[in-house]
């Protein structure tokens, strides 16, 4: 399951995953016309992949997300919390309430809702027989994003404690719990930022000088999913050209 996966580093991932053979639920929100076309690329590489549409910051909708996955692609093995938003930038000081209860509502809600889905199918306290889950939270987490969306950055770092304290309760049960951070990369979340060049004006900060593409970041998460990363949980994988 990659939540958020019809465009950006979701659909990167759940792409690199079908790949890798996995059988994968396509998650998205609006868009599915976009989603479509992910499930299509897949197919067409000889892949399986379903396309949901569930709001992850929608109780209702996350059960019923979780149950087309087990009816439709049977055992859920991994979880990647993927989708997550962004609102245009500004001040602390000028932000409102309902602003920051979606921001919250879709990147920490959203995390934990899936997350819980996924521990009751995959611990072995439920009879599981384990899995993976691997959070995506944000570089912003430990920079802050003064001046441009801090409530975005500390969404972030509820999705790093989430990390850690899920993994030290889940580790005995057969689950691995992990975070990539990445840094400024090339995806349509900038737009809703209120930037869509964003990162052209701030890689020049990045120690590589460049912005970071979807592939990259999803090369990361695989690995934390996969056998090779056994002993490793409550970790994170910065993806950030050096920041
Ligand atoms: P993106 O290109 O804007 O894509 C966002 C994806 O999330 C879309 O598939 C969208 O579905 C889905 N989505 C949005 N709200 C949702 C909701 N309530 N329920 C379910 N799905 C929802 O974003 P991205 O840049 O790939 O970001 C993916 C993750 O990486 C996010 O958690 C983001 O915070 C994190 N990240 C990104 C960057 C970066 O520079 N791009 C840096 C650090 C961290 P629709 O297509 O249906 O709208």
């Amino acid at each position: 399951m990659v939540t958020g996966a019809s465009r950006g580093i979701g659909a990167a991932t759940a792409q690199l995953a079908a790949h890798n053979g996995y059988a994968v639920c396509i998650n998205y929100h609006r868009n599915q016309a976009a989603a479509d076309a992910v499930v299509q690329r897949i197919e067409d590489a000889g892949g399986t992949a379903i396309a949901v549409a569930a709001d992850v910051a929608c109780e209702p909708d996350v059960v019923r997300l979780f149950e087309v996955v087990d009816r439709e692609l049977g055992t859920l093995t991994a979880l990647v919390n993927n989708a997550g938003i962004l609102a245009p930038q500004m001040r602390v000081d000028e932000m409102d309430g309902d602003r920051l209860a979606r921001i919250f509502a879709t990147n920490i809600s959203g995390c934990f809702l899936c997350a819980r889905e996924a521990v009751r199918r995959m611990s072995t306290r439920y009879g599981g027989a384990g899995g993976a889950i691997v959070n995506v939270s944000s570089r912003a987490a430990r920079l802050g994003s003064p001046g441009e969306y801090v409530d975005y950055a500390a969404s972030k770092g509820a999705v790093d404690t989430l990390t850690i304290g899920l993994a030290r309760e889940v580790a005995t049960e057969g689950i691995r719990v992990n975070a990539v951070r990445p840094g400024v990369i090339y995806t349509d979340i900038h737009a809703s930022g209120g930037e869509p060049e964003r990162v052209e004006r701030v890689k020049q900060n990045v120690p590589m000088q460049r912005g970071g593409h979807a592939h990259e970041v999803a090369h990361a998460i695989l690995w934390l999913l996969s056998d090779e990363a056994a002993y490793s949980t409550g970790t994170f994988i910065d993806v950030t050209g050096g920041t």
